[in-house]
């Protein structure tokens, strides 16, 4: 199978009606990066930063950051990168850093909470992913945005650093692109006000889908009892895609729900066009993709959606789908 998904890896990933479906890498380490080459996907639609930080002793420094942003953008050549702020705190605790316990880590003081919270965290690692973009372009995500303002203070610290390496002579990013991972419920209520504000959103079906349900993402005895792509779930991942849509602004799935075959139909049945999973995930999806007449999926779903289809209705029609084909 593995030959089989490599001989597909030249293929754009359009569907048999002609829909383009951009598929993306997960990824956190620059040893992911040559996988590229093998899955021919179109770049990484979600870096997580704090991987580095996790794997280290102490606190990477202003260098060692930028170092490892600068080698994943070479490895990367033309295909984009993108980059997300850390994301710790929670159950991803630093030893180094003083970790105060909290009776909920998920909902606690974690990811740009923190990086609001100790700017200088936050301008380091923004100083580090500057001065490695060398003048090219350069995409940041911001996670667990909560409300717009939090993502308009991140934007300022960008804004920030940006003229600072400006006054200082050093090449400045040619397009800087600042989005906003879409993954605490509130959001959810607030996309006209953030997606004027952003470049792009991405979609973080983890966390978006531990925090709709109230079942930990890392409890198997509840998190398996709820279907993410259920009709709740399902409404709240379209109104994103509706939201984005009316904006011009692209949105891509960057959950572990886009590298899961039926998941990612279902997703692409409400208008989802970009997916980043796992690389493993590729091969799979892409003939996923390439054998799919879209369209007709597309409708049927929708129709599924306005009468009320349940969970598994949804996945017994998608599963009828796939078999037909
Ligand atoms: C998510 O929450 O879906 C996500 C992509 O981020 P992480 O899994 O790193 O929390
Ligand atoms: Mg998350």
């Amino acid at each position: 199978r593995r030959a089989h998904y490599a001989a597909l890896k030249s293929k754009p990933a359009v569907t048999r009606d002609g829909i383009e479906i951009t598929l993306l890498h997960n990824s956190g380490l620059v040893a992911d990066l040559p996988m590229l080459d093998d899955t021919g996907a179109a770049g990484v639609g979600l870096f997580r930063t704090e991987l580095q930080f996790m794997i280290a002793s102490r606190l990477p420094r202003l260098q060692e950051q930028a170092e490892l942003y600068a080698e994943a953008m070479a490895l990367a050549g033309d295909r984009p990168v993108v980059f997300r702020l850390l994301d710790i705190g929670g159950d991803k605790v630093l030893p180094y850093l003083r970790a105060t316990s909290e009776e909920n880590p998920a909902m606690g003081y974690r990811s740009i909470r923190l990086g609001l919270d100790r700017p200088g965290l936050l301008r380091t690692q923004v100083r580090a992913l500057l001065m490695a973009a060398k003048g090219r372009a350069l995409k940041i995500l911001v996670p667990m945005v909560t409300e717009t303002f939090e993502f308009l203070q991140t934007k300022r610290v960008i804004a920030k650093e940006v003229e600072r390496l400006r006054r200082s002579g050093q090449p400045v990013p040619s397009r800087l692109e600042i989005g906003a991972m879409v993954e605490v419920p509130s959001l959810l209520f607030e996309l006209d006000q953030i997606l004027p504000e952003a470049d792009f959103v991405s979609i973080g079906s983890n966390d978006l889908v531990q925090f709709l349900t109230a079942a930990d993402r890392a409890n198997p005895r509840v998190s398996k009892a709820y279907d993410p792509i259920a009709l709740p779930r399902l409404r709240a991942i379209r109104m994103v895609v509706d939201a984005a849509e009316r904006h011009g602004k692209p949105v891509t799935m960057c959950g572990e729900l886009a590298g899961k075959p039926m998941e990612a139909l279902a997703l692409m049945a409400i208008g989802m066009n970009r997916l980043s999973m796992g690389p493993a995930s590729i091969g799979p999806i892409k003939e996923m993709v390439l054998n799919l007449e879209l369209a007709p999926i597309r409708a049927a779903v929708a129709e599924a959606l306005s009468d009320g289809a349940n969970g598994a209705a949804i996945r017994t029609l998608l599963t009828g789908w796939v078999e037909k084909q």
